[in-house]
């Protein structure tokens, strides 16, 4: 296998993103053929007994396993690392497994863990539930306050743990602030990219440490494969999470590697179309309802700081309608072109009600602390026609008696 056009990683690297997202991370096997190759094989053959020994011992280059490494997935890696601007990167199975892997890789019993309050449901519970259970102490603070990050900070604090924007409430964390405040104490941060990813923020330029995806959203962008990834320097990758995914197994599969690196190549393009046609709907939206959380809006309180580190908003925003459950629902219900479904980063425009589907998990109470209401709905803005949008809202709106 030979790396890409410029085999010469010092040139590659300089490439800019656009170019990155199309070319980075292919390498070509003797056929030259033009898009990546699959690689659907879990093992790999050797010459000699001394070739196979030598890679084993980490004295020669080259794949021994599909748990430790695959083209495929390598390429993947390779194209994500360059849009990161990280030093390394190591694919997931899906976005939880890499925020465990991220996670679990560097934390032991007596650790103590900084998290945002407001999260993904899943991140929730790994830090509520999962970390506990191993002697992992956790304090879930209100990430968009500055001074709860310095005040929640304990001698045996080893990581941050964040999302920016968060789901579902598009509370905004600022990346240089709590960045280097960690970096100053010796802490990890731990950002969640996935409502952002490389096109429109890269936390590492705010001095993240670790970048931890869930590329099953924007990256992929078709609603096709669940995915995920983890970036970080070459030390923390190579030493730090690598003993940990090699022995535990919480590999990509090449397949879903592939069409996740088919999705990279159109994912900029992809995130600032959905992020103006979701600014568009929101300004419709912000007219009608009582309350909109949408970081590109003046009415966000972290408006100015989003657009600072932000380069458009992106394409998840929430609303908060007065009617509750009742009301909220009655809105999906009246989508006609809108689908009624929970993922995020589709090209396709999706809504959800998060109370009673992705933080449906949760305690009332934990709910309420994180601004979940009866009465918000999130929505995930595609790449559909604007004005088919708007009248699609426009109608649901009606119906439910906005
Ligand atoms: C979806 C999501 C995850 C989990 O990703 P999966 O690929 O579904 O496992 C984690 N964090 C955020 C912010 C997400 O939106």
């Amino acid at each position: 296998m030979k790396k890409t056009t410029g085999t010469d990683r010092s040139v590659t690297r300089n490439w800019r993103p656009a170019t990155q997202a199309v070319r980075g991370g292919t390498w070509r096997s003797e056929h030259g053929e033009t898009s990546e190759a699959l690689f659907l094989t879990s093992g790999y053959t050797f010459h000699s007994a001394g070739e196979v020994a030598d890679r084993f011992a980490g004295e020669a280059e080259g794949m021994t396993y599909s748990r430790l490494q695959n083209p495929t997935v390598a390429m993947l890696e390779e194209r994500i690392a360059l849009l990161e601007g990280a030093e390394a990167c190591r694919a997931q199975a899906s976005g939880m497994a890499a925020m465990t892997t991220a996670l679990l890789c560097q934390l032991e019993t007596g650790d103590h863990v900084v998290a945002a309050r407001a999260a993904f449901g899943s991140c929730r519970w790994l830090v509520d539930t999962l970390l506990p259970k191993f002697g992992i102490e956790t304090t879930v603070i209100d990430s968009a306050v500055n001074e709860a990050w310095d005040a929640a900070i304990r001698p045996n604090t080893k990581v941050f743990f964040f999302e920016t924007p968060a789901n579902p409430t598009l509370d905004i964390v600022d990346l240089a602030y709590v960045c280097g405040l960690a970096k100053s104490r010796g802490i990890t941060t731990v950002v969640d990219n996935a409502f952002a990813t490389a096109a429109l923020q890269r936390p590492m330029e705010f001095g993240a440490d670790v970048i931890a995806y869930s590329a099953t959203k924007l990256m992929d962008g078709q609603g096709r494969v669940l995915a995920g990834a983890v970036c970080g320097s070459e030390e923390f990758i190579n030493d730090v999470l690598l003993p940990f995914q090699r022995n535990t197994g919480p590999n990509l599969a090449p397949f879903n590697a592939w069409v996740v690196h088919k999705g990279l190549e159109t994912l900029s393009l992809r995130a600032h179309k959905q992020s103006e046609n979701a600014l568009a709907l929101g300004t419709m939206i912000e007219s009608r309802v009582p309350k909109i959380l949408h970081p590109g809006l003046a009415s966000h309180p972290r408006h100015a700081l989003a657009m600072q580190q932000m380069d458009a908003a992106g394409p998840i925003f929430s609303f908060v309608v007065d009617g509750g459950r009742a009301q909220a629902h009655a809105i999906l219900d009246a989508l006609e072109l809108i689908d009624i479904s929970n993922n995020i980063g589709d090209a396709r425009s999706l809504m959800c009600h998060p109370a009673s589907t992705t933080h449906a998990g949760m305690t009332d109470e934990a709910r309420e602390e994180m601004g979940v209401t009866e009465g918000m709905l999130r929505i995930n803005v595609g790449l559909e026609d604007i004005e088919d949008l708007t009248e699609d809202i426009d109608r649901a709106l009606s119906a439910a008696g906005l």
